[in-house]
C-alpha cells in the first residue's frame, strides 16, 4: 500500500488557518484574558488613554501620523504574570499598530530569545 510522504507543515497550514489565526486562538484561551475585564484594568486603561490619547507608534513614524489610541498596551510583555500585567509600564496604541506591528515585534523577539537560549550553554 502506498504511503504518503512525511511532510513538515505547521499545524495552521494543515488546518487551513494562518499562523496568526492560530496565535489568536491560543491567546483567547489564556487565563489572563479575564484580567482585561476587571475594574482594576478598566481604570488603568482609561487613565492611560486619557494621559496619552494618541498612538505612540504612529507618532514615531516618519512622517509622523496623528491617530487616536484605543489600546492600552503593555510595553514589556507580561507573559501571564499578574503583577506585571497590572504594574505596567503602558503605552497607548491604535488598533492597527497593536494588532499588527507590536505583535510582529514581540514574535520576532520571542524567536530571537529562543535562538539565544539554544546557543548559550
Ligand atoms: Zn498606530
Amino acid at each position: 500500500m502506498p504511503v504518503a510522504p512525511l511532510t513538515l507543515r505547521p499545524r495552521s497550514a494543515r488546518l487551513g488557518r494562518t499562523a496568526n489565526q492560530d496565535y489568536e486562538a491560543r491567546r483567547r484561551k489564556m487565563p489572563w484574558r479575564a484580567w482585561y475585564k476587571t475594574p482594576e484594568w478598566r481604570a488603568i486603561r482609561r487613565q492611560q488613554l486619557n494621559a496619552e490619547p494618541l498612538c505612540r507608534m504612529c507618532a514615531a513614524d516618519q512622517p509622523s501620523r496623528v491617530t487616536a489610541a484605543t489600546v492600552c498596551d503593555h510595553v514589556r510583555p507580561h507573559r501571564g504574570d499578574r503583577a506585571r500585567f497590572f504594574a505596567g509600564p503602558f503605552q497607548s496604541l491604535c488598533e492597527t499598530c497593536h494588532s499588527a506591528r507590536k505583535q510582529r515585534i514581540e514574535r520576532s523577539r520571542a524567536s530571537q530569545s529562543a535562538c539565544a537560549e539554544g546557543e548559550a550553554p
